[in-house]
């Protein structure tokens, strides 16, 4: 196929495809999917070889945010049955991501829910990354905070933060149907001002929202072109109690097209399979890693992963390794610039966003399929109004509950 083998020459080049290219990897069909699969695998294993590099999420503040996001369980008015609890402390914190690092992640991302955090919330999150480093002093820091005042993302490096992640999340022009609380170029203004102040940007996206084909190409080429070093792809949980809570339009074939578009067009930048990879790619998941070079190790912020040891094991089975503490992510021109961008060059964005996170609920788990509805007549898992509660849980362990995290 001529398009395949173009786009892996372009890719072990580290050149970048046409925007005609992408929109023909997400145009592929279902027999071509293995060719593609393995096209972008080649492109993978050239800039991050077997390597899958492990994150674990802390949702050190969780719903209860003034924000309307449509996709996010923790909007404002949000129905869903997610943890609401405010700031951890420190070392509640740091207790958290000992179990994920435990579980193999070399970096612990630090999220609160929100519009963007004040200096008095940046001084927690200081003091939380000091907690974390003092024990292992290896373990990178993420900070996700929501948008940035001047001078907040210089303080977060200066406390030790390593990168900071803020989702571009969908194109710009379809931006002001998900929120209208800000905008596009508060999210990009915010990535700009993390990568401004030496942190390594993380920014993403989400697919399944509803958007065309064309939007999920402008957002990876903006995600490229503003120099994100991760690109996190969350597929849509559509929760119950969210305005897309019925949004359910992705199947694992157009996640796998979807996450080889981002690989050819980002070739030598860290693609992490985030939120939603459970829930659409199933049993396809380990196919995604022959694209994708990063997951999720365990729970999300609001809903549950598969258990820690199953992402383990699946790294295992599908030939790849967990990326040690002791082995750079990034291929060494790209660290250059980051290197490059701590002296002050451009900048990248993003913003708040899931992460994959939904929330973890107080609800009884037996009393689960009860409390959404489910229909006796119905497929299994199947409520009576299309939502799927046998593949949406909320979270209810780990941060901000009294049992043992899942890594
Ligand atoms: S994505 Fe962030 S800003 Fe938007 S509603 Fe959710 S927590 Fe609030």
């Amino acid at each position: 196929m001529d398009l395949l083998d173009t786009l892996t020459a372009k890719g072990l080049r580290g050149e970048i495809p046409t925007r005609e290219e992408a929109l023909a990897v997400l145009a592929t069909t279902d027999d071509e999917l293995l060719d593609v699969v393995a096209a972008a695998g080649r492109v993978r294993r050239q800039w991050f070889g077997r390597r899958v590099k492990l994150n674990y999420l802390v949702n050190l503040k969780s719903g209860l945010c003034p924000e309307d996001c449509s996709y996010c369980s923790q909007r404002l008015g949000s129905k869903a049955e997610i943890l609401k609890y405010t700031w951890l402390k420190p070392d509640q914190a740091a207790e958290a991501a000992k179990a994920g690092v435990a579980g193999g992640a070399k970096r612990v991302c630090l999220v609160a829910s929100g519009r963007g955090p004040t200096d008095r919330d940046i001084d927690r999150v200081a003091d939380t990354i000091s907690a974390i480093k003092d024990a292992d002093p290896a373990v990178e820091i993420c900070a996700c905070l929501g948008l940035l005042s001047d001078n907040q993302a210089e303080r977060l490096k200066a406390a030790g933060a390593d990168a900071y992640n803020h989702n571009l999340n969908t194109s710009e022009g379809t931006y002001g149907d998900i929120t209208t609380t800000h905008t596009y170029a508060d999210r990009v203004d915010t990535v700009q001002k993390a990568h401004g102040a030496g942190l390594s940007a993380c920014s993403g996206l989400i697919a399944g929202m509803g958007e065309s084909d064309g939007d999920l190409v402008d957002v990876v080429f903006a995600l490229r072109e503003l120099g994100s070093d991760s690109v996190p792809v969350n597929f849509l949980i559509p929760f119950e109690g969210t305005p897309l809570a019925k949004e359910w339009n992705l199947t694992p074939q157009r996640c796998l097209r979807i996450l080889a578009m981002v690989r050819f067009v980002c070739p030598d930048v860290e693609v992490r399979i985030a939120g939603g990879r459970e829930v659409h790619l199933r049993s396809l998941q380990p196919l995604g890693l022959h694209v994708a070079n990063s997951i999720f190790l365990g729970d999300y912020l609001t809903s549950e992963g598969q258990a820690g040891q199953a992402d383990l094991d699946m790294i295992k089975d599908a030939g790849f390794e967990v990326e040690g503490a002791g082995e750079a992510t990034l291929p060494r021109h790209r660290a250059d610039i980051a290197a490059a961008a701590e002296g002050g060059a451009c900048g990248t964005g993003g913003g708040c966003g899931p992460c994959g996170g939904h929330g973890a609920p107080a609800v009884e788990e037996t009393g689960a399929d009860a409390e959404a509805g489910v229909d006796a007549g119905a497929e299994p898992g199947v409520t009576d109004d299309g939502s799927r509660s046998d593949l949406v849980r909320v979270r209810r362990r780990g941060a901000g509950t009294e049992l043992a995290p899942n890594a």
